[in-house]
């Protein structure tokens, strides 16, 4: 490469040598390309990458910084572009619309390079080539985990929409997918299957006396204690209100007879401490069935709350089995 050429290139080969595109490639093999490059000076918003411009360009950030930007919604900034870094690589090599908006962060200097010229750089350059699968299995990299995040993000989403915020339990949303899961397997498999029906009793006398909030502190209260006596495969929802519903899977009435007992007594026996210093107690009424050959969670559920009526009007605090004959039984 004669001298004057050499005068009139966009880049001196000291900005070449510390840009990480050009890493470990020869200058001279490149220079006679960088002649049909131009440098270009671009304001803060500048947009130098856009998707509905046919003229494609690799950018070479030279000073300053660019950031490539999501085209759809609110421009959502995807990465930082800067110095020795580059963009618009993939158009150049697939000629395939760019899919984000590339914008002047800041005042900053470029070389723009022709997706023609480039790519008669990479086939003149191995070493090129190299740091281009490189600059792509980044990207490749960044993309994969921006999807894996963003599905981990609606996950959560979702998640949380099947739990009710007050007491930490599942919600009704939660019941309806995972309790039919639930029957499908214990219909298939004919295991055994048992429902709890749970309701506070004389609730609304708490919140009349002492307020919804801390109505609010006894629904957390007896969620907690239905919480804690429960084996990681049952399955406890806040049915509504004051009201619980359990699956117990594998559970026979009799099993279930002494969880409700179990959870009877925690409940009557647990003081709940109220933000205004009160201490108080309530009880809660329970009622019991166990799967039918072809029940719906719907069939079971009313049946637990048949009992659950039955141990209301037989004073309360009180365990009702709904057994095969549809004769109610009080503990
Ligand atoms: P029973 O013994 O027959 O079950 O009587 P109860 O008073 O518990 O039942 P009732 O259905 O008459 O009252 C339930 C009350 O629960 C009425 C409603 O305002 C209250 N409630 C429902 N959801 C919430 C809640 O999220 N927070 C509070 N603090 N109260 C709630
Ligand atoms: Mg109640
Ligand atoms: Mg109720």
């Amino acid at each position: 490469m004669e001298f004057e050429r050499l005068e009139t290139l966009p880049i001196s080969r000291s900005d070449f040598n510390k840009l990480d595109v050009f890493r470990k490639v020869s200058f001279e093999s490149l220079a006679g390309y960088l002649l049909g490059c131009r440098t270009f000076v671009a304001d803060p918003g500048t947009v130098l990458i856009d998707p509905d411009h046919l003229e494609r360009n690799l950018i070479v950030v030279l000073d300053g910084s660019l950031e490539a930007r999501s085209v759809n919604g609110k421009g959502l900034v995807y990465s930082t572009i800067e110095v020795g870094q580059c963009a618009g690589e993939m158009s150049v090599i697939d000629n395939v619309k760019p899919s984000a908006r590339v914008v002047a962060k800041e005042k900053s200097r470029v070389l723009m390079i022709p997706a023609d010229v480039a790519m008669a750089m990479l086939n003149a350059s191995h070493d090129l080539c190299l740091n281009f699968l490189h600059i792509l299995s980044s990207r490749v990299r960044n993309n994969s985990n921006m999807v894996v995040e963003e599905e981990f993000h609606i996950r959560c989403i979702e998640e949380s929409s099947k739990v009710d915020s007050l007491t930490g339990l599942h919600n009704r949303r939660w019941l309806q997918e995972m309790y039919t899961r639930e029957m499908h397997r214990s219909n298939a498999g004919n295991y055994p299957l048992a429902a709890l029906m749970i309701d506070i009793d004389f609730f609304k006398d708490v919140n009349d006396t002492f307020g919804h909030l801390a109505g609010d502190q006894v629904l957390i209260a007896v969620a907690q204690v239905i919480a804690d006596n429960m084996r990681p495969t049952d399955m406890p929802v806040r049915y509504g209100g004051e009201e619980f519903s359990i699956f117990l899977p594998e559970a026979t009435i009799e099993n279930a007879r002494i969880v409700g007992e179990r959870l009877r007594k925690g409940v009557e026996s647990t003081p709940i401490h109220l933000d205004s210093g009160e201490e108080i107690k309530v009880t809660v009424s329970v009622g019991i069935s166990e799967r039918r050959k072809n029940d719906s969670v719907q069939d079971l559920i009313d049946r637990s709350d048949k009992a659950l009526y039955h141990a209301k009007q037989n004073g309360r605090n009180r365990t009702c089995l709904n057994v095969e004959d549809n004769s109610l039984f009080l503990v």
